[in-house]
């Protein structure tokens, strides 16, 4: 087999599972089916990490309850719009045979993960309870 089919193997299933696991949020209401996995660091520290609320927020996005989504996990809501938004630039430049003018460098990545622990801190603060599932 070939490299490059081999990639595209792997594109596949995991688009696949991907689409699997959207189908399963639209479906299922994480607040009403008990099956979704709870956080181990909520229920070890009864701390919100970061990704707390956020099956749920991706399951009001699904239906389109952005305010809902929102309470549940603001972070995952900002990432969704961010990606959405970067996503066109980046199909209309590969599209118009330009280079992609920008990558993820290293500085991005240290930007991501401070707003991650700055969010992740943030929520379990008085002042930030507002950002707690
Ligand atoms: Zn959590």
């Amino acid at each position: 087999m070939k490299p490059a089919v081999r990639i595209r193997t792997k594109w596949l299933a995991a688009g696949i599972a991907v689409a699997g696991l959207v189908v399963v949020l639209f479906a299922f209401d994480p607040k009403t089916h008990p099956f979704f996995p709870a956080c181990l660091f909520h229920r070890l520290t009864g701390w919100h990490c970061p990704g707390c609320g956020a099956t749920r927020a991706a399951h009001e996005l699904l239906h389109g309850n952005f305010a809902a989504a929102f309470r549940d996990n603001a972070l995952l809501v900002c990432g969704v719009v961010g990606a959405a938004g970067l996503l066109p630039v980046r199909w209309l430049r590969r599209r118009g045979g330009q280079t992609l003018g920008w990558q993820l460098r290293p500085e991005w990545l240290w930007l991501m993960l401070a707003g991650l622990i700055i969010f992740g801190v943030g929520r379990n603060l008085p002042a930030g309870d507002w950002l707690a599932p």
